[in-house]
């Protein structure tokens, strides 16, 4: 009898589709004048694909209160509202030796724990908002929405996954990333309204899903002066479409439209350092490399090859610091 069996798998399908169907909207022209008039074009475009960004902004109703006061630095809490009757909360560090407004670094959390753990364990993130204010930096760390704690009502278990939010979030037309991308440009905005801080030199770093934030919130908005991207920048094609990955970074078409590399094309000629441990399997170092080397050619289409760095470092998927933690206050 004839032996019947699957002739092709559906992943080499999708390898098919990726071929057929990818970065659609990258950068094709040539020269300085021609890139600066693609990245005037595609901004919006990106904006409008991430969607759910509430173009009227709302009161921000900030709150502040202290949480713990050192010999260096002093760490408050906040509450303000992102949308009509959406409040978020961060935690911010500021430092005690500045004598006026400091430059201030965004430090969006990666999938996990939320807040608490980027500043208070030990791991992956390893503290690093207290090395940038040990650099006189202040730095402002957001919980994303459906994370560590607003993961909804404590008492009600059927609230208590980011992953209803977001699928229930593509239900009603939107999508994950715009909203946490939204959030943290009301974090920006938070921070522009501080009297301690100078709102003109602002930074985002972030690991991971944090990196992501970085990468998206970068391109999407010019108020982020510097940028650090550490276990994300690498493709769509060797992450998200090789392994499966949270459903909550799906944003839909937008590996069709835009790799990574062509997001960071964005953020081009401010200073960009990129982290990759090589011990970071689903987030491949060598993909890293590639995605640098074509961001060096636009760079160097703006005279601006300083303002780009890869940190390779000997480590998995977490924060490095080794080139980030002064880049920040060389450029802010
Ligand atoms: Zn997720």
């Amino acid at each position: 009898m004839e032996k019947l069996e699957l002739s092709h798998s559906f992943r080499h399908y999708l390898d098919e589709l990726y071929a057929r169907r990818s970065r659609e909207w990258a950068f094709r022209g040539q020269g300085a004048a021609e890139f600066r008039r693609w990245q005037e074009q595609t901004r919006p475009r990106l904006a409008a694909l991430l969607g759910g960004r509430e173009r009227h902004r709302c009161p921000l109703n900030l709150r502040r209160a202290l949480v713990e006061e050192t010999a260096t630095y002093r760490r408050e809490r906040l509450y303000y509202d992102t949308r009509p009757n959406l409040t978020a909360t961060a935690q911010l560090l500021l430092p005690k030796a500045a004598s006026g407004p400091v430059p201030a670094v965004l430090c969006p959390p990666g999938h996990g724990g939320g807040m608490n753990q980027v500043l208070d364990e030990p791991g992956a993130y390893k503290q690093y908002p207290f090395a940038l204010v040990a650099r006189g930096l202040a730095a402002l760390v957001p919980e994303h929405i459906g994370f560590g704690e607003r993961t909804g009502a404590p008492d009600d278990d059927r609230q208590a996954n980011h992953a209803f939010f977001y699928h229930a979030l593509v239900l009603l037309g939107e999508n994950a990333m715009g909203y946490l991308v939204w959030d943290l440009q009301r974090a920006l905005d938070v921070l522009q309204s501080l009297p301690e801080v100078d709102g003109d030199r602002l930074g985002c770093y972030g690991l991971s899903l944090g990196g992501e934030m970085t990468l998206l919130l970068a391109a999407c908005d010019p108020r982020v002066k510097v940028a650090g991207i550490s276990g994300f920048l690498t493709s769509y094609q060797h992450t998200f479409l090789a392994e499966g990955h949270c459903g909550c970074g799906y944003v839909p078409q937008l590996a069709r439209r835009l790799e990574h590399q062509d997001i960071a094309a964005l953020i081009v000629p401010r200073p960009l350092v990129v982290e990759t441990g090589t011990e970071d399997p689903s987030f491949p170092t060598a993909t890293a490399r590639a995605s640098v080397e074509y961001l060096r050619s636009l760079y160097a289409l703006e005279g601006a090859e300083d303002r780009l760095a890869l940190d390779v470092f000997a480590g998995g998927h977490e924060i490095s610091g080794a080139i980030a933690y002064d880049w920040f206050p060389r450029f802010l």
